[in-house]
């Protein structure tokens, strides 16, 4: 049994209190014990970032970059056990998890830039003899917390350059799956980053309410559910922190008639059934333009009847389960919720055949296959809430101003994408929808590390997005210096106020 700890001030830190239930989604069974922070416990990884902060802040630009680019090697030569820690814990399939590693690793390559991302401005001479100049200078003690869905990614959205700022970080995984946490934590010792400057403290609710009321704790970078996103930046920015906090996501897939549908039916099964769909930026909603539905759904169904569910850790799995019994349990009532409210079920995934089981609802372990559900009404439940598994809605539309209203009617706004062979309609969509991050004949458009991720309405809470610029700018605060080295001709007393002279 896999007992996961804490990491404070360089070293593994046994929790005393509570635990909780670590499973093995492909099995049902109990593969470990998570500690779950105290306040006191969450108070000790804090003062062990603030001890740490000053030398760390200190540190030169150069000396920075090299421990992250250290970083950045012993990540990719361990990522295939990162890779095995994550499909153990969260179920995704192997390759997935690799792909997580390799996009949150983008966000430490670019991180590894740090000394031209910090560089201010110079202006000489904005005055007579007066120069100004910008500088950059971390926060402090700054905290991520993160959902179960992208153990390694959502944590390499922030921890990579808020680190590389100079700040001191602690890091509150999800519970679900802590044990990359531990692994990143370990690399990063091995890196050489001094002890304290990355902590991780396990925990659940009692963890992040310490972590948001802690006055030495100066931001807070959050990505979950709405919900939790909203109540996180509602606190965290009543106890005067900095809080970016994303939330939750319903993405549509917009398909004009004039649009490759078998380009479109590959898109539409991979970014729908992706990590069984457990992805902010799944696609869960299919608009497809009259007349392009019955075509379309005939060739997503024999797509989707062609995939291979099955546990994280055989190769021949594409899809794994979901994430916990609880989760799965939701997932599976909107299949009903949708046939009651006029949907049509064209492929059920609780009858699913699961590699070395039987069918999904019938094998132990938390699986729900690829699920159709066709002619979902506008404006009904499995249409408008998040699902947050492999079900993809099909609605049907008349036009594309029809699709386009669905989509800005909405809740969230974090993903979407338009489906056509036309560059003015394309380019109309990305004007007039909104939404944080548009494909366009891309399905899951998720930015690269160099621009900055991040959705609008209920999908984000705070003004900036994570990694990229404004993640620099996020874990940065900004000094002006207006300077002047005095010579012979000064001019004396002036109680004017200062303007350009
Ligand atoms: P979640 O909101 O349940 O948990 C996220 C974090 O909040 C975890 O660390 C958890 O321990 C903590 N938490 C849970 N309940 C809490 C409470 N009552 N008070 C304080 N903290 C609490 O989310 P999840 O189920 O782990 O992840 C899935 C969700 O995350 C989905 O809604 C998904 O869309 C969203 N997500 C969004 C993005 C994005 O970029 N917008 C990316 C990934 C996931």
């Amino acid at each position: 049994m896999k007992n996961v700890t804490h990491w404070i001030a360089g070293a593994p830190v046994e929790g005393t209190g509570r635990t909780s239930e670590i499973f093995n989604p492909a099995t049902g069974e109990v593969g470990g014990r998570v500690h779950l922070a105290s306040a006191a416990e969450v108070d000790a990884a804090v003062a062990s970032a603030l001890a740490a902060y000053p030398a760390w802040r200190d540190s030169s630009l150069v000396k920075r970059s090299q421990v992250l680019f250290r970083f950045r090697e012993l990540m990719y030569a361990n990522r295939d056990e990162l890779a095995r820690l994550i499909s153990a814990e969260h179920g995704k399939v192997h390759s997935d998890a690799l792909g997580e590693v390799a996009r949150g690793l983008e966000v430490v390559e670019f991180a590894c830039g740090i000394p031209h991302l910090l560089k201010g401005g110079f202006s000489e001479g904005v005055s007579t003899r007066v120069d100004s100049y910008s500088i950059r200078q971390p926060l402090g003690v700054v905290a991520g917390i993160t959902p179960f869905n992208f153990p390694a990614m959502v944590p390499m959205w922030m921890f990579p350059i808020a680190i590389a700022c100079g700040n001191a970080f602690v890091l509150k995984p999800s519970e679900k799956d802590p044990s990359a946490s531990l692994l990143m934590a370990s690399l990063w010792k091995e890196a050489g980053l001094p002890d304290g400057v990355f902590n991780v403290v396990q925990g659940d609710k009692a963890a992040v309410d310490r972590l948001l009321e802690h006055p030495d704790v100066r931001a807070v970078s959050f990505v979950g559910s709405t919900p939790i996103a909203r109540y996180v930046y509602e606190t965290g920015t009543s106890h005067g922190k900095r809080v970016q906090a994303l939330g939750g996501a319903k993405n549509h897939m917009l398909v004009l008639p004039d649009a490759d549908l078998d380009l479109v039916a590959d898109a539409a099964v991979s970014a729908g059934f992706g990590s069984a769909g457990e992805r902010c930026m799944a696609i869960s909603v299919v608009l497809a333009v009259d007349p392009v539905g019955d075509e379309l759904v005939d060739k997503i169904v024999s797509r989707v009847s062609a995939l291979t569910v099955g546990p994280g850790d055989d190769p021949a799995s594409e899809m794994g389960p979901l994430v916990t019994e609880v989760h799965r349990d939701k997932v599976v009532s909107y299949l009903d919720l949708g046939v009651s409210e006029g949907a049509k079920l064209v492929v059920d995934g609780r009858r699913t055949q699961v590699r070395g089981g039987t069918a999904a609802e019938e094998t132990p372990g938390f699986w729900l296959g690829p699920t159709v559900l066709d002619h979902v009404p506008a404006g009904s439940r499995v249409h408008r809430e998040e699902i947050f598994g492999p079900v993809l809605a099909i609605v049907r539309v008349s036009s594309y101003e029809e699709g386009l209203e669905l989509i800005n009617g909405g809740e969230f706004g974090n993903g979407t994408a338009v489906f056509t062979n036309d560059g003015g309609a394309a380019r109309r969509f990305q004007n007039e929808v909104e939404v944080g991050m548009i494909g366009i004949n891309v399905p899951i458009p998720v930015p690269m590390a160099f621009y900055s991720f991040g959705g609008w309405k209920a999908s984000l809470f705070g003004d900036t997005h994570v990694h990229g610029t404004e993640g620099v700018h996020f874990y940065t605060r900004g000094k002006v210096v207006t300077s002047r080295w005095l010579d012979p001709s000064h001019g004396g007393v002036n109680l004017g106020f200062p303007t350009n002279r």
